[in-house]
């Protein structure tokens, strides 16, 4: 399997199609969030950055994000392909990816892109449930997303979070965040003939149909 890049705003479901990606193609799925919610634990000066930075919904600096992908990319698990769920952010981030993919002799692979409306966004960040022992998503405002017991994980039994940025205020700065940086690397990458566009409203299932779609076309 080749690589692949998800880009979408906060809340399209970028972490759910990951996960099931990862899941039936045996790839890791690195999230950038889900790494620096672990930085943000932490009792130190980069924790409570990381803590205050994504709380407030900008974007943490592009050197540590470096730090962190570089390593994580250059473990044994990502040499036959890993999904990329919220890097690269911006354009400075994907230009420096390209140079990170030349020196770990990787290729781009896929760039995925969700496509969905604010309004259904806005609804969506207020009902996200996480479960902190796997990080599997739920969504207590889509009848098909609730848990079957309420705050706990159907798959592995951990008690379900409400992530600190995801409340209207951080939304509205996290949505702008995304138009102004993370868009335009749609044309960064466009340039390429790399960008495959799905519909983000639909279901999870239909949507991950229409992945699967593109990825097995594209082998
Ligand atoms: P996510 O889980 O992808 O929604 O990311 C949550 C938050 O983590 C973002 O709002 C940013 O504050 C931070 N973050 C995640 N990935 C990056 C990145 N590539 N560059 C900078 N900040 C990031």
């Amino acid at each position: 399997m080749k690589n692949i890049i998800f880009i979408a705003p906060p809340a399209a479901g970028k972490g759910t199609q990951s996960n099931l990606v990862a899941e039936k193609y045996h790839i890791p799925h690195i999230s950038t969030g889900d790494i620096l919610r672990e930085v943000m634990k932490e009792d130190s000066e980069i924790g409570e950055y990381v803590l205050e930075t994504i709380t407030g919904g900008g974007l943490v600096k592009d050197e540590i994000m470096y730090t962190l992908i570089e390593k994580r990319l250059g473990e044994e698990d990502c040499k036959n392909g890993y999904i990329l769920d919220g890097f690269p952010r911006n354009v400075e981030q994907a230009e420096k990816y390209d140079e990170i993919l030349a020196r770990l002799h990787q290729e781009l692979g896929y760039v995925i892109v969700l496509e969905i409306d604010e309004k259904t966004l806005a609804r969506r960040i207020t009902g996200r449930r996480i479960c902190e022992d796997c990080n599997a998503v739920y969504n207590i405002n889509v009848e098909s997303e609730t848990p079957e017991v309420e705050s706990i994980c159907d798959l592995c039994g951990g008690k379900l979070y409400q992530r600190s940025d995801d409340n209207l205020e951080a939304f509205q700065n996290r949505y702008q965040v995304y138009l102004e940086k993370t868009k335009p690397l749609l044309d960064y990458y466009e340039k390429e003939g790399k960008v495959f566009r799905v519909d983000g409203s639909q279901s999870i299932e239909v949507i991950f149909k229409k992945i699967t779609e593109i990825l097995e076309e594209a082998i």
